[in-house]
């Protein structure tokens, strides 16, 4: 019997029917959907021109040119009225780091260094001054995430988890007028601090797995469940409370009591990681939280608003991991300077300056991707491909500089007490975990950048065979392929338009030659990419969703092209020889890992180059990094 789609199939996402005509189970579809359609909701906040589909990078993959324009930020203006408070609040962590002051007897920031921030504007810094804060614009906050890193990384980590995935961005974004009037003085001010309360024992990568719940009981909602994992969860503080009301899901901000009772209580855990701040878990029950609390976003659920903050998140992270690489690099090269093998200093060797030109290509790629995606971010774009490529690069680079190229480097007393490696070996890992693990990230990436191709070309496919009754399509069966001969030929269209079509290739005038030959390296990379993923789509058809290895490669290469292509334009509008050399090294690498190409000895030549030129103290970036004495040392 042959059927017409229904409203309800109209309604469906496109990965909830792809899961449904994979076989998947009602229950999985369901959820996915959920998943999907909240994702859509966050697209329709934006106006078009900055949606997901009109992103830079999902014209690059999917358009016949790549707007280079989009990729290159303008620099930053010379100052901007947030720039005092930046400079007070800067001043406050590296007086409490070098006085030996910034932790209290738990080894936690202490409350007097919290306040001092708070009087010096620092937890206002994403706040609209008419709320008291310091309306800095994301690439300007990022940047300064940086510099405050490079003296304290917890304390960097907490503006973020404070002003982009606490209360802040969630308020000053989705909430009313009155909720603005009502809560963003007192976050601008310190008063409130905040936290983000998403995950739980059960629901981390699967958030749809959500337990907690809020029942609306007269004038207030009855919250009760539990959540894990979450930083600066302090009696007293505020947090953006993600819990389920009516089966859909919503944001509560809570201020969270000052003392456990019945209805509120902590979970204490040791936990390795973010060890100079609070993190535990919460339980409530029955914990009443006033109505007025709940944030109603006008398009789309509480997961609308949590991947809001985690994006600017995402992009935080990635700053972190500049300042934190930088503060790696700055104490590497005094003891590559001191330590002496064979009658020589490491700093000579071609092992080891193969490390610190990597590490400064790590931070120059970081610092790229992170203006670029805080640029998109205050251009008004949704920034969700971008951050995501943000998180994952800054997280991976900071794992690969701890281990590979730091702790190496410092050989066994990495392992000592008091050593920077061993004291912070968590801090350096786990922001490959949080705000979303790497890996998870980049299906996610990768779905979201095949998502509008797939409603375009496959959707209709699917919804013709639907429509016809057939199960088990087969476009080798004359008839199959007759039912949506209209379908295919539309994809055929677009097909050969994408082979034959021929593609723009653009250069920027002046461009340092390594530079440019990375900017059409990355052009030529993208020309292919859509043809790619469009085969991996029709080559799986709806069991693409179960071939994750093959999604997490086509992922990681469009990423690394995004990085390659971000890095090589920043250096060229940094103009000096040191980020140019920095640049093409991290460039470099990224080629071979597309290309699979052995390095050459020029590209070896290259390395000691940058190296002996940063041992001799030539890289800006890391001037003025705090340097840790040199452990165990001994007579030469
Ligand atoms: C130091 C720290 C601070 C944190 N702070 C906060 C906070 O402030 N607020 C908050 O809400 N949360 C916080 N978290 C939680 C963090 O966001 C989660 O740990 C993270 O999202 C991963 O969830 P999970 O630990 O439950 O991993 P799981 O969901 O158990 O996943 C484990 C692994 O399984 C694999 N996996 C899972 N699902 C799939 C799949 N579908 N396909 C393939 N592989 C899969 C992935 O490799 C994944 O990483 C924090 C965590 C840490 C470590």
């Amino acid at each position: 019997m042959s059927t017409t789609p229904t409203d309800t199939d109209r309604q469906q996402s496109f990965a909830e029917t792809a899961l449904r005509l994979g076989g998947k189970s009602e229950e999985e579809a369901r959820r996915m959907g959920a998943v999907d359609r909240a994702d859509e909701q966050v697209e329709h906040m934006f106006a078009p021109q900055y949606q997901t589909v009109n992103s830079p990078v999902h014209k690059a993959a999917w358009e016949k040119r790549v707007p280079i324009e989009l990729f290159m930020p303008p620099p930053l203006p010379a100052s901007a009225p947030c720039d005092g408070a930046m400079d007070r609040s800067f001043e406050v962590v590296r007086r409490h780091r070098e006085a030996g002051t910034l932790f209290d007897e738990h080894k936690k920031i202490s409350t007097t260094v919290l306040g001092d921030l708070a009087q010096a504007g620092y937890w206002g810094m994403l706040i609209d001054p008419k709320y008291g804060g310091q309306g800095a614009p994301f690439q300007r906050f990022t940047r300064f995430l940086t510099r405050v890193a490079v003296q304290d990384a917890t304390c960097a980590g907490l503006a973020s988890v404070h002003g982009c995935i606490g209360a802040v961005d969630p308020v000053r974004t989705f909430g009313s007028p009155e909720q603005k009037a009502r809560f963003l003085p007192r976050l601008a001010s310190g008063e409130a601090l905040s936290g983000f309360a998403l995950t739980e024992p059960g629901a981390g990568s699967d958030l749809t797995a959500m337990r907690t719940r809020a029942v609306l009981v007269g004038d207030h909602y009855e919250v009760t469940g539990e959540k894990l994992f979450i930083t600066n969860a302090v009696p007293g503080r505020s947090v953006g409370l993600v819990v389920k009301i009516d089966e859909k899901p919503a944001v509560l901000v809570v201020e969270l009591p000052r003392e456990e009772n019945e209805q509120f209580q902590m979970v204490n855990y040791g936990l390795y990681a973010l060890k100079h701040t609070w993190n535990r878990g919460l339980k409530f029950n029955r914990l009443p939280v006033p109505k007025e609390n709940l944030l109603v976003p006008r398009q789309g659920d509480g997961l609308t608003i949590a991947y809001h903050g985690l994006n600017l998140g995402r992009l935080s992270l990635c700053a972190t991991a500049a300042g934190s690489m930088r503060a790696m690099l700055a104490n590497l090269l005094p003891w590559a300077h001191f330590r002496r093998t064979y009658g020589a200093p490491i700093e000579t060797r071609e092992l080891v300056k193969r490390r610190v030109a990597r590490m400064a290509g790590l931070i120059v790629a970081c610092d790229a991707l992170t203006a670029w995606g805080s640029y998109l971010i205050d251009q008004g774009y949704r920034g969700e491909l971008e951050c995501i490529v943000a998180k994952i690069f800054g997280s991976e680079a900071q794992k690969e500089a701890a281990i590979e190229l730091f702790m190496k480097t410092h050989g066994g007393r990495s392992f000592l007490h008091g050593h920077t490696f061993g004291d912070n070996v968590h801090e350096l890992l786990a922001p490959c975990i949080y705000e979303g693990e790497g890996e998870v990230l980049g299906l996610a990436f990768f779905k979201s950048l095949l998502k509008e191709h797939g409603k375009q070309f496959f959707e209709p496919i699917g919804k013709a065979f639907q429509a016809a009754g057939i199960a088990k399509p087969n476009l080798a069966n004359p008839r199959h392929a007759w039912v949506v001969k209209r379908e295919l030929w539309a994809y055929t269209r677009w097909l050969v338009g994408q082979k034959f079509g021929g593609r723009q290739v653009d250069s920027v005038p002046g461009i340092d030659p390594r530079l440019a030959g990375h900017l059409s390296f990355a052009q030529d990379q993208f020309g292919s990419f859509g043809r790619e993923i469009s085969a991996a789509m029709a080559k799986h058809q709806l069991k693409l969703a179960d071939r994750q290895c093959r999604m997490a490669e086509l992922s990681s290469r469009v990423q690394d092209t995004i990085t390659l292509l971000v890095t090589a334009l920043h250096a060229h509008q940094k103009r000096d020889e040191v980020t140019t050399a920095a640049a093409d090294i991290v460039c470099q690498d990224l080629r071979r890992k597309l290309t699979g190409e052995r390095p050459s000895d020029a590209y070896f030549r290259d390395l000691s180059k940058l190296a002996d030129t940063i041992v001799g103290g030539g890289f800006e970036a890391i001037a003025g990094a705090p340097v840790a004495e040199i452990l165990m040392k001994y007579p030469q």
